[in-house]
């Protein structure tokens, strides 16, 4: 815990980027965070990605808030915002909250919770909305990212986390990936991938749009039409199934479905998939043989298929896990080390947030409220009539805030106006809502639209759990006691709910995580003295506390213990490039920033290295248009323009442009161009469904 003043201290605290989950001792002296040093975590070892050893001076930027702030207009109509005490915010959010519910009901009221937050605040967050509000509105940002993996998961093998631990994509005589610059999204599971590959003879395949430095490394990289992922899947297997060579003793015991599935294929030939992907029959007969080789060693693991957001941010994202989740039953490659499905989460705890309830129909542990025993649990828990009634997702609440069904929102941690897509149409719901709440550690831009922004306290200066994305439990414990004028998350919950009448008395997220733990069976085991130091446990854990790294090892997550071949549909692209729009518009992370950059930016190494963002352009559209490197250029789609500078590369090829995500100027921010197509089951944003056209502007 926190160390007394004057002294060095060392604390372990868990990584809060990315979801691989790294841990670390930090040592500090009062706020001078003096070295972040890995010491055997689960997950890293003693490694660490450059944002893990040196990110961390967001948390004593001079740019935290440290008190809260309320909306005021002048007498000319200007608007300011004004400090403010913790009492007269907090009772201006119950007065208005109570205010709009009795003259609206509950549902004009929203929560979307941070998956940079813990276990404990997700699930407080989740049941503030419900026992206190009487609303299900309530999502995370695995809207904007995974849902679509975790709907492929739960159609087909029943959880929808990662099917094993990072140990068993180390140990797979195959690793694929699909649509994941995991390098640089998720460095250290990457540098375990390096390693398998260079040191143990583990075959690497990767299939992306652009050449990133883990495809450089691939023993085969493939390269499909944007948007295709789907049909390539589906004809791999087909061919595996035609040539006869699906895993037939896996498939007799421990799978439904292969008829429908067999008939869904129908059309998927290899020669309609070349015509379709780019990729030739041949690409696609040497895939299967590969997957065929892998799957049937019998020395080590078989395959893991690692995917990420170029697979899920797309009309059909959830069909195509889907259809990646078949080819792994097809293959027998399920149920024991070294094989599995491994959809890599984005945010530290964004599996967490999921996980602890913060959905629209759900609560923790993935309970369904359309189930009237979970209803009757919860109610009785609660003291309270839990509604069955699907609320609605992130993206559903920026729709009915446009069309002015939604009046208040109150979120946690999400700098929702540059990340969530269509830019413009955000900035119209959040503008239009009555009463808006803004809890961060900074002046987010979203926060320019709030009505009380409240100051929040990072992960090093709070306790609880986060969860990675190998469903891994870890305790962080407090570096530094918060700012003055900041607290952590749960405490502004806490107070909110008080204020709101709520009879909420905790005094420290373990009392959180024991009323969650007795609630949810997937946590039954889940304590605090089990999690201390740097033990850890991988949902589901049992009440006895054994948990359970590999998934299905006696059976799938069904009544009848088998999986299901699911027949999936191709959702195409909606918005192919045309006369207008020429150009295919990819996006995503880099290595040394984090999303946006809101926390990047402040850690003045990483700013001073990465300034801004950029355009990659390949050689061959550069040359086409006279374009240098260095020179800036505007992008223009339906939605929006942004102006960036041009960087000339052979990641990218042909007419393929890509941005990553963080942008010094807001207003250069990727999302003002990408628009309002959704994946088709789980409303994620169709971020990478997108055309635009560049105009050279010069070198300035
Ligand atoms: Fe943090 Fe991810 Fe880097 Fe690990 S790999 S140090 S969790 S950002």
């Amino acid at each position: 815990s926190a160390g007394r003043e004057g002294y060095i201290s060392k604390t372990k605290t868990v990584c809060t980027y990315c979801g691989v989950g790294c841990t670390f001792d930090v040592w500090t002296k009062d706020r001078h965070i003096l070295k972040v040093e890995p010491e055997h975590g689960p997950a890293n070892g003693v490694s660490t990605c450059v944002k893990g050893k040196f990110g961390w001076d967001y948390s004593t930027s001079k740019d935290r808030l440290t008190s809260p702030l309320i909306r005021e207009n002048d007498a000319l109509g200007n608007t300011f915002f004004r400090e403010a005490s913790w009492e007269e915010a907090i009772s201006l959010i119950a007065w208005r909250m109570n205010e709009i519910k009795a003259q609206h009901g509950p549902d004009a009221l929203a929560f979307v919770i941070s998956s940079k937050g813990t276990n404990e605040e997700s699930y407080l967050k989740q049941k503030l909305a419900r026992q206190i509000i009487g609303t299900n509105n309530v999502d995370n940002c695995s809207r904007y990212c995974q849902s679509p993996a975790t709907q492929g998961l739960w159609r087909t093998v029943g959880y929808g986390g990662d099917s094993g631990t990072i140990k068993d994509i180390e140990a797979a005589r195959l690793v694929l990936t699909v649509g994941s610059n995991t390098a640089e999204s998720h460095p250290v599971l990457a540098t375990r991938v390096k390693r398998a590959h260079k040191l143990h003879g583990q075959e690497l395949i990767v299939v992306d749009l652009r050449e990133h430095e883990l495809a450089q490394r691939a023993d085969v990289f493939l390269r499909p039409n944007p948007g295709t992922d789907f049909v390539w899947l589906n004809a791999v297997s087909r061919h595996i199934l035609e040539t006869g060579r699906a895993h037939q003793d896996f498939l007799d015991e421990w799978v439904n479905g292969l008829d429908e599935f067999r008939a869904s294929l129908d059309g998927y030939t290899l020669a309609a998939a070349e015509q379709q992907t780019g990729l030739t029959q041949a690409q696609l007969r040497d895939l299967a043989d590969r997957l065929v080789a892998a799957s049937d060693d019998p020395q080590r693991g078989g395959v893991c298929i690692l995917w990420a957001m170029g697979v899920t941010q797309q009309m059909g994202g959830s069909e195509t896990s889907t259809a990646i989740s078949n080819l792994l039953l097809l293959t027998g490659n399920y149920m024991r080390p070294g094989t599995g499905a491994y959809p890599l989460r984005g945010h530290n705890n964004v599996q967490g947030a999921s996980d602890f309830g913060a959905m629209p129909d759900m609560v923790s542990g993935y309970q369904k409220l359309s189930d009237e025993a979970v209803r009757d649990k919860f109610s009785r828990a609660w003291n309270c009539e839990i509604r069955a009634e699907r609320g609605l997702d992130n993206s559903q609440m920026i729709d009915a805030a446009v069309s002015g069904k939604l009046k208040a929102l109150y979120l946690t941690g999400e700098e929702m106006s540059l990340t969530d897509s269509d830019s413009g149409h955000v900035a119209n719901g959040l503008g239009a809502l009555e009463f808006f709440v803004v809890q961060d550690i900074f002046f987010s831009h979203t926060a320019q639209f709030a009505d009380v922004v409240l100051p929040a306290s990072p992960a090093l200066e709070k306790e609880g759990t986060f969860t990675s994305t190998e469903r891994r439990i870890q305790r962080l414990y407090q570096v530094m006691p918060p700012l003055k004028g900041s607290k952590p998350d749960w405490e502004i919950y806490q107070l909110v709910a008080q204020a709101l009448g709520g009879d909420w008395n905790y005094s420290h997220p373990a009392e959180v995580m024991a009323e969650a733990a007795a609630l949810t069976p997937l946590f039954g085991g889940v304590t605090y003295e089990r999690l201390e130091g740097y033990q850890s446990l991988c949902w589901p854990v049992n009440a006895d506390g054994t948990d359970t790294p590999l998934l299905y090892t006696e059976g799938f997550a069904f009544p009848d213990g088998k999986a299901r071949l699911y027949p999936a549909t191709y959702v195409p692209r909606t918005q192919p490039p045309t006369a207008e729009f020429d150009l295919h518009l990819n996006s995503g992370r880099m290595l040394e920033h984090f999303h946006e950059g809101n926390m990047t930016f402040r850690v003045e190494g990483i700013a001073a290295r990465i300034p801004d963002t950029f355009v990659e352009v390949s050689p061959e559209l550069a040359a086409e248009r006279g374009l240098r490197d260095g020179m800036y250029v505007r992008l223009i789609s339906p939605h929006g323009a942004i102006r960036l500078r041009a960087l000339v590369t052979d990641r990218v090829s042909g007419k393929e442009v890509y941005v990553p995500l963080n942008a010094r100027a807001s207003a250069d921010t990727v999302n003002f161009l990408t628009g309002q197509g959704r994946d088709i089951n789980t409303n994620t944003p169709a971020y990478k469904d997108t055309s635009v056209r560049m105009e050279v502007l010069g070198e300035r």
